[in-house]
């Protein structure tokens, strides 16, 4: 793999007819060492947001050594990192999956929303005594740009049943849940661990394990989340009043928060028609939370600056491929004088982005680099520490 010192350097040397997706190993590193330095517990990485195994590589380098998996596939691929504990977290296994998680790749942490799918959880190992299981409870969102809360989870007397007779049934019983990715703000962990707290009354069952999931915001354009140091307090804060014992112990798994950061990319404008920029990459692509979930991803133009009396303006993207919705609003400001041939960085596309493209039209293979500068907008280093400095005097 190519290494440059930045995405202008890069189109220097390459010119490139595709896109390009600028990895910044480093800038996941950073994000891992944060999580494990503040997060009072274990550190699982949601593999869904991306697994590029030089993000992988970052993040066990930083110390990850826990990671959620949904999928078979992200097993078998999860299974090669020496040491790595897996947990099988999506709440709707087939039988099939489930022994063939349990018997050839040893998992034996396992979520839960139902009692079908805890009977099938034990058929499915022959009655292990040896389970950790989770019972997926469903949280209210607050602030998040993408509820989960009506797909998965239980909730009230239901899911303290579960709790029992998932109490019978693991070695270690957890609860785990999730606020909603993109969370802005730490209300909702607030509210989330209150529901625990009653949850746990309601079943009177004692806990191990207490997973708080993911939802850990990034920095995009268009609004500064709270600093993440804010949901340290305030899950630090609500555990302290449930009532579990000192050996429970807490995880977290961020997908969004430790990749976000890790990656650019990097596309050339093919038509410029007024205001509306033609671009090689879109919704089909890496772009599609630009496309459907009106994310302003942080852009800029690549290799020069403002010209003399040139301003900023507001831009909206067309995707390569030829369907209408493939369409990316914005605003993206970009220098007034843009024009066909030019690159655009498209800042912090680390989660959800490459692994939710496809191949549509025949796009959707891409160039890859690593990148040596910093990532557009971050959340750690000198930058965040500071605003999180005024928010304290304030
Ligand atoms: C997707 C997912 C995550 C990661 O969510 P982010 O919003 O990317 O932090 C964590 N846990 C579960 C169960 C998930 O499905």
């Amino acid at each position: 793999m190519h290494r440059f010192p930045s995405a202008s350097a890069l189109i220097g040397a390459l010119n490139p007819d595709r896109p390009v997706i600028g990895l910044r190993p480093h800038a996941a590193g950073r994000a891992a060492r944060w999580f494990l330095d503040n997060f009072p517990g274990d550190v699982s990485y949601a593999y869904k947001a991306n697994s590029s195994v030089f993000l992988l590589g970052a993040l066990y380098g930083a110390g990850v050594r826990h990671f959620d998996v949904a999928s078979l596939p992200e097993i078998e691929d999860a299974a090669t990192i020496p040491g790595a504990h897996l947990h099988f977290m999506h709440p709707v296994k087939t039988p099939n999956a489930i022994r063939r998680a349990f018997t050839e790749f040893g998992v034996r942490s396992f979520a839960l929303d139902s009692e079908d799918e805890l009977k099938k959880i034990q058929q499915a190992t022959g009655g292990c005594r040896d389970l950790t299981l989770w019972v997926r409870v469903a949280v209210a969102p607050k602030n998040a740009k993408m509820p989960l809360d009506r797909k998965f989870g239980t909730t009230g007397a239901k899911a303290a049943r579960l709790l029992v007779k998932a109490r019978q049934a693991a070695k270690e019983l957890g609860i785990t849940f999730h606020v909603g990715s993109q969370t802005a703000t730490p209300d909702a962990y607030v509210s989330a661990l209150e529901e625990v707290a009653r949850l746990i009354a309601k079943a009177g069952v004692v806990l191990d394990r207490l997973d708080v999931g993911g939802g850990f915001p990034s920095i995009y354009g268009d609004s500064v989340p709270a600093p993440l140091s804010s949901f340290m307090r305030a899950i630090h804060d609500g555990v302290e009043k449930l009532p579990i014992g000192e050996r429970c112990r807490l995880i977290c798994e961020p997908g969004r928060a430790l990749v976000a950061e890790s990656e650019s990319l990097i596309v050339r404008v093919d038509a410029r028609r007024g205001n509306e920029l033609f671009i090689n990459d879109g919704s089909y692509g890496t772009l599609f939370d630009a496309a459907h979930m009106d994310f302003a991803f942080p852009v800029r133009l690549v290799g020069r600056g403002l010209e003399p009396g040139e301003t900023l303006v507001p831009f909206s993207f067309w995707g390569p491929t030829c369907d209408t919705i493939d369409f990316m609003r914005g605003p993206f400001y970009l220098p007034s004088k843009i024009k066909e041939g030019d690159y655009i960085e498209v800042g912090n596309t680390g989660a959800y982005g490459r692994a939710l493209s496809g191949r549509f039209n025949g796009y959707g293979a891409y160039e890859e680099a690593i990148l040596m500068d910093e990532p557009m907008l971050s959340m750690y280093g000198a930058a965040a520490e500071e605003s999180e400095a005024q928010q304290v005097q304030a």
